[in-house]
């Protein structure tokens, strides 16, 4: 259940609005990487989650974002209200939020695209939601970081900054919980991939850039359980079977519950 209590998670206060930067604040408002969007992704999670301490940390988490958003609107809110007084200038910069909007906020980004829920990402898998919501908190993290940088005013910069700083604790916490579910994070569900495919990097954009642009070597290339494959495309390279190794699956209902025996070929 939830319940409001009149205080904000962090104590808002706006020296000179910017209508302006009120628009752009929208973007953490009801934004692709917003307040809303959080909280709704976590929540929802949280109601689709069996394991009782990440449920715990996904409702935690999600109601929290429920302050942000709180704490985010009211800001947009102080940065817009000027626009309340309509005169045809400030009207024309911005009809939306002056015409429609009465100098308020509304669920929708900087650009005026309503908020939807195609922007949460929700599998009812705990470990792939876990990484949806490590790198969801990540791109909070930049998008408070830019805004911070495009401030001047002191109790703007405050409140992001405390914003921004909750979004580390929380990829944290997240990044906690799925070490805490998985011993293998190349472990996703059941099936498992298959032996050599699985190790194999396909070098598919080759040739010199018009800018210096090369070939480059790094961890996913260069190492010994890695075979390389250059310009699969060009070399008439073709993947013709990709039978799983594992013991849990069975295959083409072989009946005995014996898997195959792995069977991967390529041809190059
Ligand atoms: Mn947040
Ligand atoms: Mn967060």
């Amino acid at each position: 259940m939830y319940h409001h209590i009149k205080k904000l998670m962090f104590t808002v206060r706006v020296g000179e609005s910017d209508p302006r930067f009120g628009n752009m604040l929208l973007e953490q408002f009801g934004g692709a990487n917003g307040e809303l969007a959080a909280a709704m992704q976590y929540s929802i999670q949280g109601i689709n989650c069996d394991d009782p301490a990440c449920k715990d940390l996904l409702m935690d988490i999600g109601t929290e974002e429920l302050s942000h958003l709180e704490v985010v609107g009211t800001l947009a809110r102080m940065h817009l209200k000027p626009m309340k007084k309509l005169n045809i200038d400030t009207a024309a910069e911005d009809p939306l939020i002056a015409i429609a909007g009465g100098g308020g906020v509304s669920l929708c980004n900087s650009m005026g695209n309503a908020w939807t829920a195609d922007y949460l990402k929700i599998t009812g898998e705990l470990d792939v939601d876990l990484r949806s919501n490590i790198a969801a908190e990540a791109r909070a993290k930049i998008v408070y970081e830019r805004l911070i940088n495009l401030c001047d005013d002191r109790g703007t910069k405050e409140a992001l900054q405390f914003l921004m700083t909750r979004e580390i604790t929380h990829l944290k916490a997240f990044m906690q919980a799925l070490d805490s579910v998985t011993n293998d994070k190349l472990v996703i569900v059941q099936i498992p991939p298959t032996p050599r495919i699985v190790d194999q990097f396909y070098n598919t954009s080759t040739g010199e850039g018009d800018e210096g642009a090369e070939d480059t070597t790094g961890p996913w290339n260069n190492c010994d359980d890695i075979e390389v494959i250059n310009s699969p495309a060009l070399s008439e390279f073709q993947v013709t079977s990709a039978t799983p190794k594992a013991g849990k699956t069975k295959l083409n209902g072989n009946g005995n519950g014996r898997s195959r025996k792995p069977k991967s070929r390529t041809k190059q």
